[in-house]
């Protein structure tokens, strides 16, 4: 079966442009069409950060895409493909059976203070929430009952494919991503005899939400992947994990710990 459609996202490396034309001619020869606006596949070629974008860009047709990852840097974690195996990535394509591979996002009802509905958005990575100037005050609703109120630089809600990524660097834990759940870290909380937080990441089921409700200031800073939403009347944001998930085109089976291993350890 050919998937037909191609859509080539690139980051603006100049090697990413050689293996961008080097695919393109590859992918006609074997009789696929390039198109940008209503793709089937979705091929990034840089980093995970390319990846990011091109997931951003056609989040609104997860149903009827596959993504596929080449990288011209290092090894990464949504791009397994390297920008000298070309030939072997149009073969996979044409000759793979549907892949079903497919991963968590999370969902994230944003509720601002003088709208009615809340706007939803998808996160691939996570979503954090700080404050600019001052403590960041939040209550932490697991389910809808109070479970903390939180003072400290902020909070991150992580997909299990993103727990490697800012998730990991404020001391979230790394979580296989076949785990359907997302993670809430703390940014710098504040722990003393008055303040109190749990203080450790907590791992949040399928079927549980999370609400942060903000106290009102004007200075919050909300990060959903590679995207900055800047507002003042932020009143909370839900997450859960979404009903839509991301699908893999001939997604290279690599042990997952030991591409944890590559990226952060090395030879040991
Ligand atoms: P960036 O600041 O240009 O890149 C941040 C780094 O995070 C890059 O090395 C990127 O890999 C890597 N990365 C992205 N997704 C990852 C994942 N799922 N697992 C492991 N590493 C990952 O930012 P960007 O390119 O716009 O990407 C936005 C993402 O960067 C955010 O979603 C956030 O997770 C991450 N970030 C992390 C920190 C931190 O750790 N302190 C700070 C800011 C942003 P590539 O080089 O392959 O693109």
């Amino acid at each position: 079966m050919t998937d037909g459609k191609v859509a080539i996202i690139q980051n603006k490396q100049e090697a990413s442009s050689i293996a961008k034309k080097k695919l393109v001619s590859l992918l006609q020869e074997a009789n696929y069409t390039i198109d940008q606006n209503d793709p089937n596949i979705v091929i990034s070629i840089g980093g995970d950060g390319t990846f990011l974008s091109a997931f951003h860009e056609f989040e609104h047709k997860l149903d009827q895409i596959r993504f596929l990852g080449v990288h011209t840097g290092h090894l990464g974690f949504y791009t397994d493909w390297r920008d000298f195996e070309l030939e072997e990535l149009v073969s996979n394509l044409s000759n793979k059976q549907e892949s079903s591979i497919s991963y968590p996002l999370l969902d994230l009802q944003v509720k601002y203070r003088d709208q009615k509905a809340p706007k939803r958005f998808l996160a691939l990575n996570e979503a954090t929430m700080k404050r600019a100037t001052r403590t960041m005050v939040a209550d932490v609703y697991i389910k809808d009952e109070l479970f903390e109120r939180f003072r400290g630089d902020g909070l991150s809600v992580s997909t299990p494919t993103g727990s490697t990524a800012y998730n990991k660097s404020v001391g979230g834990a790394v979580l296989h991503p076949r785990i359907n759940a997302f993670q809430l870290a703390e940014i710098a909380s504040l722990n003393n005899r008055v303040f109190r937080t749990l203080g450790s990441p907590i791992i949040i089921s399928d079927s549980e939400w999370l609400t942060i409700s903000l106290e009102e200031s004007s200075d919050y800073m909300v990060t959903i992947d590679r995207a900055t939403i800047q507002h003042d009347d932020i009143e909370w944001i839900s997450f859960k994990i979404a009903d839509e998930r991301i699908h893999f085109a001939s997604y290279r089976h690599m042990h997952f710990w030991r591409r944890v291993k590559d990226a952060f350890i090395g030879e040991v």
